[in-house]
């Protein structure tokens, strides 16, 4: 029996996962691989937020909550958005998801008709095409290399526009680039989109306060008003608040759309854990100073990484803005001869090697839709930073 559906076989399994369970893997028959393969925080959550889910469990709020979400959650997120971005929403323009990734999926099952197209910058996060095909929608997909800074211009973005665009889809603080939209540059983008009102933006903005460089983050709220009611703005506490494993994202838009975004949560999980919620809530509403901790050491680790990474010959380099990724090209090691006569094709392949020789695990270029590149994410300590650019660099050199 077959029993994968054609929607199920029209996508694949998470690349940066399974390369990360290649390292699990290499590591458990007592191998030393340092993985930078996974876009995850190396921080634990900080204890109060830890201490209002305990809190929470124990006063008997276990169960279900409204797929809305509890009042107490979205009130935070409110508060959040007008403390943080200066941005009005009523309580009823908040949706929230099991992670912000749940959110595009009852984004794209609410909105997408069959054959919707999405325009996605790339490189983009892993995640977004196969979302996209898996809800009928068809990705079109607009190649922004190192050259470009990694960003999409309006000449591009007008050009990628069709009668059948239903979303622009964009993520800044980029992963997997680090690449950071300037206010200046979102006006721009907002001015196209003036243009063609059937074309509505979704921008992830989950990497908000991890910014490394000079360019501020800017929320696309804040810097295209005008485009308020077709907005959808996406985020969550899985990386500002080290809180992958909780499973809370949330978005603020229109209310016609949080409606529809509700509508499918409360026939999908009916709401993320009440647990999680006021955990969440507890995060929005406490103390900063993790953010501001862990953005400081995220800086400090992303100056490290690029500035030892661009010492290796043949690696372009561009310092990140924000999030925690770098993403060079290395172009210069395609077509190269591995030490056991193998050719290195592809940046899938550079990635591979490098896992085998350098015992370094990271992400190929060709998972984020463009090559050749490989992701290196520094969520991890700056000891472990250093080793790896010592061994990348020393399985680089072994290339002829
Ligand atoms: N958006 C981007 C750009 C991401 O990198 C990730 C996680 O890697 C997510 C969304 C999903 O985050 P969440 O944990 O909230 O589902």
């Amino acid at each position: 029996v077959t029993f994968e559906s054609a929607r199920a076989a029209s996508i694949k399994s998470s690349p940066s996962m399974a390369v990360s369970m290649a390292a699990k893997a290499m590591r458990a028959k007592g191998e030393d691989v340092i993985d930078l393969s996974l876009g995850e925080p190396d921080f634990d959550t900080p204890a109060f937020i830890v201490e209002a889910a305990i809190e929470a469990m124990r006063s008997g709020k276990t169960r279900y909550t409204s797929p809305d979400g509890l009042p107490e959650l979205r009130a935070a997120i409110v508060a959040k958005f007008k403390r943080e971005n200066g941005l009005d929403f009523e309580m009823d323009e908040i949706s929230i998801g099991n992670g912000a990734k749940q959110i595009l999926f009852n984004a794209f099952l609410g909105t997408l008709e069959p054959g919707g197209e999405v325009i996605v910058p790339a490189p983009y996060w892993v995640s977004y095409t196969d979302i996209v095909i898996l809800h009928g929608g068809v990705p079109r997909i607009v190649p922004c290399g190192v050259e470009e800074d990694f960003k999409l211009t309006p000449a591009k973005l007008e050009a990628a526009i069709t009668p059948r665009t239903r979303w622009f889809l964009f993520n800044s603080p980029s992963n997997p680039t680090g690449a950071i939209y300037s206010a200046a540059e979102l006006v721009a983008l907002g001015e196209v989109l003036e243009r063609h009102p059937h074309v509505c933006v979704m921008s992830d903005e989950i990497y908000e306060h991890i910014v490394c460089g000079d360019v501020p983050f800017v929320s696309f709220g804040v810097a295209c008003p005008s485009l308020r009611g077709r907005t959808l703005i996406i985020n969550g506490v899985s990386k500002a608040y080290a809180m992958t494993g909780w499973r809370l994202g949330y978005a603020a838009g229109p209310k016609s759309l949080t409606k529809v975004l509700n509508k499918m949560q409360s026939q999908s999980t009916t709401c993320p854990s009440s647990i999680s919620q006021i955990a969440a809530a507890a995060a929005l509403n406490g103390p900063q100073d993790f953010v501001t901790t862990a953005v400081a050491e995220y800086k400090a680790r992303g100056a490290l990484v690029a500035s030892g990474f661009a010492a290796i010959p043949g690696l372009d380099v561009r310092a990140p803005e924000g999030a925690f990724y770098l993403f060079p090209k290395c172009e210069a090691y395609i077509g190269k001869m591995a030490p056991d006569g193998t050719r290195i094709e592809t940046d899938t392949q550079l990635a591979s090697y490098l896992l085998t020789e350098g015992k370094v695990a990271t992400v190929p270029g060709a998972a984020f839709g463009v090559e050749p590149y490989i992701r290196l994410s520094f969520a991890t300590s700056r000891e472990n930073l250093s080793i790896a650019v010592e061994r990348v660099g020393q399985a680089l050199s072994k290339l002829r």
